[in-house]
């Protein structure tokens, strides 16, 4: 305990730093949060920014869809106890291991690869629109971006960014105050990272999803506790895939960052560096321990 407790006094020397190596390279080190509760825990843990709202969070344990008032009201809660910092909104990612019953959607034979996701969202518009309108709202009251989990194909990405235009166009005409919200892309599906290329070229940034993107480049199912040793974040095939990632977000001169569990995995800290990552964002009590690795590092 009294070890514990000596750690953790020796991180507080890293509060309110920067996250730079020796060598000057700067990173970004965000909190993943799911309500506005959590975003004050972000606060206290350091958090540099939100690199993750998990939106879905504010859909799940009640009985009807939230109002786009209720949602823009958590949004700009959020915001504002960001006070400026970045906070990146993921849209609703429903289905698979999230499910909320009064959506009433179709059993399926394999949710994990059925209408979860950016999917679910552009085929139920009725969902979609009102969770766009309400972070259009929010996005004059902080610094907010918004990406969508589960694309796989560039058309995906294109039509959700034509429906964000029309939502923005409408909220203008109805005189609403509205901030810049660049539009950024989970890369979580193996088509994503082999077509990060091209995705980067119509994305503002990527921000990469390694618990999807490990299940589903090993065909490995992430819930499945008997799986075990099989579901391994770091398999050649996962860390070949991230290091395109990075690369094409370089050429294309969009910023790249990891939300998934591996983003706080202090083994990885220094690769992820090295391959030009530029933003990591994790649980809020493992901002400070990052912090110190990144600091230690070349
Ligand atoms: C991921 O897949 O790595 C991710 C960050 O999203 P979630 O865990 O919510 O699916
Ligand atoms: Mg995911």
């Amino acid at each position: 305990q009294n070890e514990a407790a000596a750690g953790r006094a020796a991180l507080e020397a890293y509060r309110g730093r920067k996250s730079v190596t020796k060598s000057g390279k700067e990173i970004l080190l965000c909190a993943n949060i799911g309500s506005p509760a959590d975003a004050e825990l972000a606060m206290k843990g350091d958090a540099e920014g939100v690199g993750l709202m998990r939106s879905e969070f504010l859909y799940l344990g009640r009985d009807s869809l939230p109002t786009e008032d209720e949602l823009f009201q958590a949004y700009r809660q959020v915001a504002e106890i960001m006070q400026g910092r970045p906070v990146v909104i993921r849209t609703l990612d429903i289905g698979a291991d999230k499910q909320a019953d009064y959506l009433n959607l179709d059993k399926e034979e394999n949710p994990a690869l059925g209408l979860r996701g950016l999917r679910l969202c552009l085929a139920r518009e009725d969902i979609f629109r009102p969770q766009l309108r309400a972070i259009y709202r929010a996005s004059a009251y902080g610094s907010l971006s918004m990406m969508f989990p589960m694309v796989a194909s560039p058309w995906e990405l294109r039509r959700t960014k034509a429906l964000c235009a029309d939502v923005r166009r409408e909220l203008a005409q109805q005189g609403y105050p509205l901030g810049d919200v660049p539009i950024g892309v989970m890369i979580e599906t193996p088509a994503a990272a082999v077509m990060a290329d091209q995705l980067a070229l119509e994305a503002d940034f990527f921000s990469v999803g390694t618990n999807d993107l490990t299940q589903y480049t090993l065909a490995v199912d992430r819930q499945n506790a008997n799986l075990g040793e099989f579901y391994d974040p770091y398999h050649p095939a996962v860390l070949a895939l991230l290091g395109h990632i990075a690369k094409c977000a370089k050429a294309a001169g969009i910023w790249a960052g990891i939300c998934g569990e591996l983003g706080a995995d202090p083994k990885m800290t220094e690769t992820f560096l090295q391959m030009g990552f530029t933003e990591l964002s994790m649980a809020p009590g493992r901002i400070l321990e990052t912090r110190k690795l990144v600091c230690e590092s070349d």
